[in-house]
This record gives C-alpha cells, sequence and structure tokens, in this order.
C-alpha cells in the first residue's frame, strides 16, 4: 500500500480533543502530538528533526498559556493580531516567550505586528509587505516572514494564487527587513484525504519551481503546512514547520469557519 491510501485526516476528533487544564496534560498531548510527527516522518523517509511543531495557542487564556510555556513552549501561533498583541503585553515577563501570527493581516495593523511577533506567516501582500517593512525599519527590528498561498482555490481562503507567486517573490528583495523563509498555506478542510493532500503537494511543488528562480536572499527552505487534523499528511507532502492548536489544547468551542470568514478582520 502506498502512504496516500493509508494516511487519513483526522478532522473527525476535531470536537473530541478533552481540554488540557493543567501542565501535566499539555505535556502529554505535545509528547503525543510529536509521537504522530515523529511517526509521519517514518512513513516518508524524514527525519523528525526537519519539522518544527508550531503550537496554536489562539482563544487560549493567560493562565493556560502560561501552562504551556511551563510545558516548554516558547513560540506561539496566533491567527489575530490584536489577540496576540494583547497576550504579548500581559506575558512580557515570560522573556523567552516569542509570538508568531498566522492570520490574515490588514495594512493597518502592520505597526503592532513589527512592534511584537517574532514571525508572520500570512503575507501575502505588497501593501502589507511595505507596511511592515517602513515599521520594521523604525522599530529596528527584522521579521520572518512565509508567503500565504492559497492551494485550495476556495475563495474564503487567503493568500496568493499559485500563478501570481513568482512576481510576488521577485518584489520581495525590496523589503530588507523582511527575511523571506518558505510558502505557508491552509488545505482545503476536507475528510477527503487525498483532496487535502493535494494542497500540500501543490504548495511544494510551486516552492521547488520557485526556488530555482527565487532572488538572492529570498529563502524558500519552509513549508508551513498542516494542523491538528492534517498535519500527518501534511509532513508526508514535504511540511517543515506543522501548526497544531487543538490536538494540544483542547477543541475549540467555534467551529472553524469562525476563525476564516470571507473577507473578515483579522
Ligand atoms: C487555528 C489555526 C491552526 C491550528 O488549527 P488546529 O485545528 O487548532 O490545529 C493552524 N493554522 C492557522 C492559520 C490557524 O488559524
Amino acid at each position: 500500500m502506498t502512504i496516500s491510501s493509508i494516511t487519513q485526516t483526522s478532522h473527525d476528533r476535531h470536537g473530541r480533543y478533552p481540554q488540557a487544564l493543567c501542565v501535566e496534560d499539555l505535556r502529554r498531548n505535545l509528547d503525543t502530538v510529536r509521537a504522530r510527527i515523529a511517526e509521519a516522518c517514518r512513513r516518508a523517509g524524514r527525519d523528525p528533526g526537519d519539522v518544527r511543531l508550531l503550537p496554536v495557542s489562539k482563544t487560549i487564556d493567560e493562565a493556560r498559556i502560561r501552562l504551556a510555556h511551563a510545558a516548554g513552549c516558547r513560540l506561539l501561533g496566533e491567527n489575530k493580531v490584536q489577540e496576540a498583541h494583547r497576550k504579548w503585553e500581559a506575558m512580557a515577563d515570560l522573556t523567552d516567550l516569542r509570538w508568531s501570527v498566522i492570520g490574515h493581516l490588514q495594512t493597518n495593523k502592520a505597526r503592532q505586528v513589527a512592534r511584537f511577533a517574532a514571525e508572520f506567516q500570512a503575507l501575502d501582500s505588497l501593501r502589507v509587505a511595505r507596511a511592515l517593512d517602513r515599521h520594521l525599519q523604525a522599530e529596528g527590528r527584522a521579521l520572518d516572514v512565509f508567503v500565504q498561498v492559497n492551494t485550495s482555490g476556495e475563495a474564503s481562503k487567503y493568500g496568493l494564487a499559485p500563478d501570481d507567486a513568482p512576481a510576488f517573490i521577485a518584489a520581495l528583495p525590496d523589503f530588507s527587513s523582511l527575511r523571506v523563509r518558505g510558502l505557508m498555506t491552509l488545505a482545503l478542510f476536507s475528510s477527503e484525504a487525498d483532496r487535502v493532500r493535494e494542497c500540500f503537494a501543490r504548495l511544494r511543488e510551486l516552492r521547488d519551481r520557485l526556488r530555482q528562480c527565487a532572488p538572492d536572499g529570498i529563502g524558500l527552505d519552509e513549508l508551513s503546512m498542516g494542523m491538528s487534523g492534517d498535519f500527518e499528511i501534511a509532513i508526508e507532502e514535504g511540511a517543515t514547520v506543522v501548526r497544531v492548536g487543538q490536538a494540544i489544547f483542547g477543541a475549540r468551542a467555534l467551529p472553524d469557519s469562525y476563525y476564516w470568514p470571507a473577507g473578515g478582520d483579522a
């Protein structure tokens, strides 16, 4: 049997992940996710050291984020800028805790992101790139960024159309405080594993093509793809970063459509 015929999505576990309420729960869940990562790497003949786990803490309150820090988390993903900024301020005493913004950004929030974020994974417009670069220069900071690509073709998803990616990447060297690391995507939200896998494969193939003509200084090594319901498939297709929330912290009360509204405000 091929890998593709055995690895299924686990979206059906959504709503069933129990809430992690103490540091032991979080440690256990982190261990379980790491074991799933290692198993997917083994199937794909990859080194688990080449896959970074980014825990996603959106909607999780400060008390539980402090438990996650105690359980060893040092970089957390948030998809809404204001929520992330509020948490950054509230937990400034945890000096080694860093924040990755993984959701759509409007230009009027670029200044906030330039101030506190360690990483931004949802770059998909030159307007945002320009605004970020300007504010980063003013702050004397640099920012790791990922270019978000819409691999599912769904109108509700942010990200560049794959065909627009080459020209976009070619323009990025103008923004010297953006350190381009790679590409990011959200797959189709579906229990049909083959259709999910196609989205991840599309991002990898695009990255491989872009790499051949990437300008100097533009790194395209990273592929951020896969979440609680589909990260094993993403790893089989080459993910170097998986963004995992519910499998670590527990099921969220609100449906996923709440976090990725069409034209919504991040
Ligand atoms: C919430 C979120 C995730 C994680 O989703 P889970 O189902 O909690 O694992 C990954 N990527 C993005 C962009 C998100 O907003």
